[in-house]
């Protein structure tokens, strides 16, 4: 496997969101989703290990998410999955039978490729904290908890975001 596309991936993500117009946090992925032709979904029913799950029925595509968890815990899933859809990454995942009535294992994603894991994730990031909309707020206030809950994301995905761009946010 070739090393994760960090820079293709995030370009992806800011690429999304020029197409939907944001310019404000917190984004709205299920405007995102709508555009492409996703239907978001909340199910009560997954095992707590699941967290979310791309689903395609000849009645349309929707992205399932576990109703029990946190809001930015949701947020990041739908994000992630969501990245693996755009970045056309081919796992067999997708293509295993799994359905809302039978989710995947909490082995589907350790089983995936790395890199597909890592690109997923730089695509959640820049996705949900996209560096312009951060450079605006960061320069208000680099108070991670505020800008967290501006962006809602968890504290820990808004320092993944900070340090990721640290070198475009303090100079
Ligand atoms: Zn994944």
């Amino acid at each position: 496997m070739e090393k994760p596309r960090y820079g293709y991936a995030r370009k992806m993500a800011r690429k999304v969101l020029k197409d939907c117009g944001f310019t404000e946090p917190p984004v709205d992925l299920i405007k995102i989703l709508d555009k492409h032709g996703y239907e978001y979904l909340e199910v009560d029913t997954f095992p707590k290990k699941v967290d979310a799950l791309f689903v395609e029925t000849d009645g349309g595509c929707y992205f399932a998410v576990n109703a029990s968890q946190h809001l930015h815990r949701k947020r990041f899933s739908v994000s992630h999955e969501f990245g693996h859809i755009l970045l056309k990454h081919n796992m067999s995942y997708y293509a295993a039978d799994i359905s809302i009535d039978n989710p995947p294992t909490d082995q589907t994603h350790t089983a995936a490729e790395d890199s597909f894991e890592k690109e997923a994730n730089a695509f959640a990031g820049e996705l949900l904290v996209p560096l312009d909309m951060l450079k605006k707020e960061f320069s208000l206030t680099p108070d991670i908890d505020v800008l967290a809950k501006k962006f809602l994301v968890s504290q820990a995905a808004m320092g993944v975001a900070i340090n990721t761009n640290m070198r475009s946010l303090y100079k």
